[in-house]
């Protein structure tokens, strides 16, 4: 007779938990993993997914308006809200049952239900059962922290935006990450009238400055209203039913206030005391460089470590750990050079270093760069100019950091990407021949 009831018990059905069970199951181990609200979690749920779908649908806007410059004439153009997101949710729900299908075929058992912590090797499940497991995998993800201000309950996050029952014609969003920039672009683009408030001047933190600063002067000129160093005071619901959200000394009447500040991981009454292991002050999980906390049997990976908040990242935790347990291949994984995109319109995408953070590590170093009128907007009202942005190691001529904003710029910067993880430098960049006409072209013309 087995010691436990299963060799992984994995808590939460998101991008890391659905990997590492999947991927541990293949290994032979025999594995169940736990979700208290939808398998896919985060990502294909109300995350990275339906998110690109949204900014897809706002693509066409933009695409449609410079249409008649090429000759096509759209009779009749109208957007409708209820169309696209019921698209959108049906496309989430048709990724949700080809999760429960991979965790099916690959014989890991699910639960639909919420599951905590009793002890290093113990989980209860909110309908009563509980189970026992050699190891325990905490794969909770985070949730957005909501302001604790009169009128908190009437704003929304993220999560509610992909089931709006009305579009919101006007939209204040609070916050400067990309989750927030996100959204503004993609309602405006649909047509709101959208203002992002943020309590700082800086939008974007960890991104290059100069392209931050280009995609908020092309946002502002799109129609995104910035009020800057201000903080959301109170929300109240007047008696039409809108939103009046008070802000520094202003008033900002909106149909929606999206709250997008910050994602705090989900330990809270996660039973984890009963292993001994505190979370850290935002709630993270502290784990070694195999993914194990301060009790040996029990494991986390993705937004609960609280360390690099993206998916792929997430997926390739859960799948080192799997192998770490299970398939005797001991694996960490490197958190450095992770690309990553804010898909606004138009979109920035980067990797490694920015030119201030590779100031501060190394003695000599040169930033090379392509300021240029991407060639579908000569032929548009646009005037929008890319900036690709190379940040460079002097003497060696490796290439440290790469920082896009233009047309296609995360398509691009993940080719790019791969040279930059390779260790290639700008000769090599410059050795590669341009492929003409096109916005990529730029990354090897880098001046
Ligand atoms: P999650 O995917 O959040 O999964 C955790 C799961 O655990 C959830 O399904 C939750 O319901 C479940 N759970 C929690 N507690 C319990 C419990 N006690 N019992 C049972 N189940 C529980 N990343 C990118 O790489 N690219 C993007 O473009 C991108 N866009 C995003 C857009 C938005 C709006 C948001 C919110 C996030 C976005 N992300 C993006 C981030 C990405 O979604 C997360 O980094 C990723 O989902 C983290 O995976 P995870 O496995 O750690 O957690």
């Amino acid at each position: 007779m087995p010691q436990f009831d299963y060799d992984l018990f994995t808590i939460g059905a998101g991008s890391g938990g659905v990997r590492a069970s999947r991927i541990a199951a293949g290994h032979g181990a025999r594995v169940a993993v736990a979700e208290e609200y939808r398998i896919g979690g985060t990502c294909v749920i109300r995350g990275c997914v339906p998110k690109k779908m949204l900014v897809y649908a706002s693509a066409f806007a933009e695409e449609l308006g410079h249409a008649g410059r090429f000759g096509w004439h759209v009779e009749g153009l109208r957007f409708d809200w209820d169309a696209l997101r019921d698209f959108v949710a049906s496309d989430v729900d048709r990724l949700e049952g080809l999760y429960g299908q991979t965790l099916a075929s690959n014989k890991v058992d699910s639960f639909l239900t919420r599951a905590t912590v009793t002890g290093p090797n113990s989980v209860a499940l909110a309908d009563g059962r509980s189970f026992t497991a050699r190891h325990i995998l905490i794969a909770v993800g985070a949730t957005p922290v909501m302001p604790a201000i009169p009128g908190g309950d009437l704003c929304i996050s993220s999560n509610e935006m992909f089931q709006l029952a009305r579009f919101p014609q006007r939209l204040v969003v609070v916050g400067g990450g990309y989750i927030a920039l996100e959204f503004a672009g993609i309602f405006n683009a649909l047509g709101a009238e959208v203002t992002v408030v943020n309590r700082s001047d800086t939008l974007l933190r960890g991104y290059d400055r100069l392209c931050v600063e280009r995609l908020t002067a092309i946002m502002a000129a799109r129609g995104v209203r910035f009020v800057l160093d201000a903080h959301l005071h109170r929300v109240e619901r007047l008696n039409d039913g809108s939103l009046l959200a008070e802000v520094g000394g202003e008033r900002i009447g909106a149909d929606q206030v999206l709250v997008a500040t910050g994602r705090q991981p989900n330990t809270a009454g996660l039973g984890l005391e009963t292993a001994g292991i505190a979370p850290g002050v935002r709630g993270e999980l502290a784990v070694d460089a195999l993914g194990a906390t301060s009790c040996p049997s029990i494991h986390a990976v993705g937004d609960v470590t609280d360390r690099v908040q993206l998916t792929p990242v997430a997926i390739r935790e859960g799948h080192a750990l799997a192998d770490t347990l299970f398939g005797a291949q001991p694996r960490s994984v490197a958190h450095d050079l992770v690309p990553s995109a804010v898909f606004t319109q138009p979109p920035l995408a980067a990797v490694g270093l920015t030119e201030e953070e590779a100031r501060a590590l190394h003695p000599a170093v040169k930033v090379y760069s392509s300021d240029f009128r991407p060639m579908k907007n000569l032929y548009s009202p646009l005037a929008e100019r890319g900036l690709y942005r190379m940040v460079v190691e002097e003497g060696s001529g490796k290439v440290l950091g790469l920082h896009m904003l233009g047309p296609d710029s995360p398509e691009i910067l993940q080719a790019a990407a791969i040279a930059i993880r390779a260790g290639l430098t700008k000769a090599d960049f410059d050795a590669t021949f341009a492929l003409h006409p096109s916005m990529a072209e730029e990354l090897v013309l880098m001046r």
